[in-house]
């Protein structure tokens, strides 16, 4: 395995978190310690393009200046009510983020993956209450190789082993169908007691899987005709990533609860939300979901802001030219350790084949060595996905430190 030399303060700090944290992360030897637009800036003062852009909470790029000004000036006001209270900011960023999206109702929440567990619950309770399935019986249909983040229940539907091995017992009541097979959910779907599928339009942490076009309206249109939710996992692939809105406006799908988080705060805060109508959101009554920060006014201020952001500097637009061109750009490199260049806007991987089997890591480091950040996903993916700001001549630039890296590999 590769090794590039540290400085002693990069070091210094490696080695506190090592020795004080907790050891459930492996990352890339770099130790960043500011960030502006599309760059970050390790502890010596060396830029980097930023590739990963926090698993895409980044979109807007890092710090962007009106979300930081927001930030700063709500800190400055007021930051946490709770919701026993009302506050001056919830019911406008309510109503600008479900008009935002067309829904009738949000559920604001926190980091990602409680927002995919409140999808589940309302998912259960609307099974119950509306559908008419008997009590503990609803059933959620997810995909195999799904990622939709770490608690309790949702590793109890991976097929991952590495999140669910040795974390039992694990939650009843799902399936899990193969990804891109329209087959397998008919017959996952002939279930009197299914309620739900849980979808990710990409699957990002599965490496950038961009399933066949027309899977997710066929997926849609089952769910129509057997009175089952669509549930879509847009919290990676929302808010521009994809070079839509939403990765489901590719096909016009409009989910029954629409799930968001990392870039609704652009990299700032934990805010998640839960998007959908009357019908399902009150299923749940006073006191029996909510969250001590869900909905703070800090959040809504911010939330607002990285919203409207995303419209004024037209990062849909930007982010379906510039996937374009990295694509198109990465496709002229011709590298045979290169098998496959796939995504959609500026969600976008790489895999790797190589004898060996740290090639993808490796790869990272020299790209880390050359001047850009990125990190392998199961071995032998990498995800290239930059903040949408990217223009293209940096993107040329991207694109030509991927091509000196590759060497590395030779
Ligand atoms: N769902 C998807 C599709 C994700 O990519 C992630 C995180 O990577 C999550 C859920 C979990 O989000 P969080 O880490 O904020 O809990």
């Amino acid at each position: 395995m590769l090794t590039h030399a540290l400085s002693e303060k990069a070091a210094y700090f490696m080695q506190l978190e090592d020795q004080f944290g907790a050891h459930n992360y492996h990352p890339i030897p770099v130790v960043l310690e500011r960030g502006e637009g599309v760059f970050l800036y390790d502890v010596d003062g060396k830029r980097y393009y930023d590739f990963l852009s926090g698993y895409s909470a980044v979109n807007q790029g890092h710090c962007h200046p009106r979300i930081i000004q927001t930030l700063v000036s709500q800190a400055q006001k007021l930051t946490l009510t709770s919701r026993a209270f009302y506050n001056n900011l919830l019911g406008e960023y309510e109503q600008f983020i479900t008009s935002y999206f067309g829904y009738d109702k949000v559920l604001p929440m926190n980091t990602g993956v409680e927002a995919v567990e409140t999808a589940l619950k309302l998912a259960r309770r609307w099974a119950y209450d509306v559908k008419g399935i008997a009590n503990e019986q609803a059933k959620i249909i997810v995909c195999k190789d799904n990622f939709h983040g770490r608690t309790s229940t949702v590793i109890s539907f991976s097929t991952d082993p590495s999140s669910f091995k040795g974390f039992g017992p694990y939650m009843p009541g799902f399936e899990a169908v193969a990804y891109n097979n329209i087959v397998a959910v008919e017959k996952a779907f002939q279930n009197k007691n299914v309620a739900a599928i849980l979808i990710e339009p990409i699957q990002g942490e599965a490496g950038v899987v961009v399933p066949d076009e027309g899977y997710l309206k066929a997926v849609k249109s089952l769910c129509e005709e057997y009175n089952i939710l669509f549930i879509a996992d847009e919290i990676q692939t929302g808010l521009a990533r994809t070079g839509k809105m939403l990765a489901c406006d590719h096909e016009e799908v409009r989910p029954d609860i629409l799930i968001l988080g990392k870039a609704l705060s652009g990299g700032t805060l934990p805010i998640s939300a839960v998007l959908c109508d009357d019908e399902i959101m009150l299923t749940i009554k006073p006191g029996e979901h909510g969250s001590t920060y869900g909905g703070n006014p800090l959040a809504c201020a911010v939330a607002i802001t990285a919203l409207q952001v995303i419209k004024d500097e037209k990062m849909v637009e930007n982010a379906e030219a510039m996937g374009i061109v990295l694509r198109e750009e990465l496709a002229k490199l011709d590298s045979h350790f290169i098998t496959s260049i796939r995504g959609k806007g500026l969600l976008n991987a790489i895999v790797i084949q190589h004898a060996n089997q740290d090639a993808a890591w490796d790869l990272c480091l020299e790209l880390k060595a050359n001047g850009l950040l990125a990190k392998p996903t199961h071995g032998d993916k990498i995800r290239f996905a930059p903040p949408l700001t990217i223009n293209k001549e940096q993107i040329l630039e991207c694109v030509d430190i991927i091509h000196r890296s590759l060497k590395i590999l030779s």
